[in-house]
């Protein structure tokens, strides 16, 4: 896998904040609306348990054929997720679709049913070598990140029907977050304080400022991107022993005997080389805004 690391800005300038009144979130219900401009969905699969079956392959351009027919790739994807999560973490996940992310956009999740069900999303082009998938631990990092949206932004955790205005808690978008939930304690520990410094359109500003509180540079767009960011961490490197805020949010989740848990079983499907690479950084390879993914050029 290639590093990327000279155009760090260009991509994070990009990104929006994910709340309901900008534009992703609120194009996210409808059905053939893409995450990104810049994305061509290809295949879409109904999942169920483990198997996944056809839903329909999208219309794209003569050029983008030869990833839609490809279906053993798409089937080496999706196997590569039920192999990382266990079939008991991913009731939430109802869809799963191949996208062309132009070597850029890398993954996405769309919530459905009020955050009830989610669709997985994820670019064929992300991975060069299907030989080698998870070649530096990065299809993992994606994927786990990915599912750190589904896991702390689902139903059990954010009501959908709740308004800004009433909410009292956080409301990272999508709904109002539970008191118990993950996403709350986390917002209390690192952005209460600071969210009214935070720059929807340069979150480097952010970050520069506190980099002691984000685990990634693209962690410091919203507090929903910075726990899927830390939801990784937690999950494929050992406990820290440091103290600093970005350490506290991933010992926070430590709090959850039902993430600890999580983490074990994941942990014992992660690669070697994933969890041998103890200094992978998601901003090193790809960045996410918006529930999705893209690769740093
Ligand atoms: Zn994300």
């Amino acid at each position: 896998m290639k590093k990327y690391w000279l155009l760090l800005m260009i991509p994070l300038l990009y990104f929006t904040s994910c709340r309901k009144d900008h534009d992703f979130v609120e194009s996210s219900n409808m059905e053939e609306e893409q995450a990104y401009d810049d994305i061509t969905s290809l295949t879409l699969y109904d999942v169920s348990n483990n198997d996944i079956s056809l839903i329909k392959d999208y219309e794209v351009d003569k050029s983008l054929q030869l990833f839609q027919v490809d279906k053993s790739r798409h089937f080496t994807m999706w196997h590569f997720v039920i192999d990382l999560i266990p079939l008991k973490y991913r009731d939430k996940i109802t869809q799963f679709e191949i996208f062309y992310g132009y070597d850029d956009v890398a993954g996405y999740v769309i919530e459905q049913e009020d955050l009830g069900s989610w669709k997985l999303a994820l670019a064929i082009d992300f991975v060069e070598d299907f030989n080698n998938i998870d070649a530096g631990g990065e299809f993992t990092a994606l994927v786990l990140h990915e599912y750190g949206h589904i896991l702390t932004l689902n139903d059990t955790q954010v009501t959908a029907s709740e308004e800004e205005e009433s909410c009292n808690t956080y409301f990272p978008g999508e709904g109002c977050s539970l008191t118990g939930s993950y996403l709350y304690p986390f917002y209390q520990l690192g952005w209460a304080d600071i969210i009214d410094d935070r720059a929807i359109d340069n979150p480097d500003r952010l970050y520069n400022k506190y980099p002691d509180r984000f685990v990634s540079d693209y962690a410091a767009t919203n507090p929903a991107e910075d726990i899927a960011e830390v939801v990784t961490q937690f999950i494929m490197q050992d406990k820290p022993v440091g103290n600093s805020i970005a350490d506290q949010k991933i010992k926070l989740l430590y709090d959850f005997p039902e993430l600890v848990e999580l983490r074990e079983d994941i942990r014992v499907e992660v690669p070697v080389v994933a969890k041998r690479n103890a200094s992978y950084k998601p901003k090193r390879s790809y960045t996410c805004g918006c529930r999705g993914c893209r690769k740093i050029k």
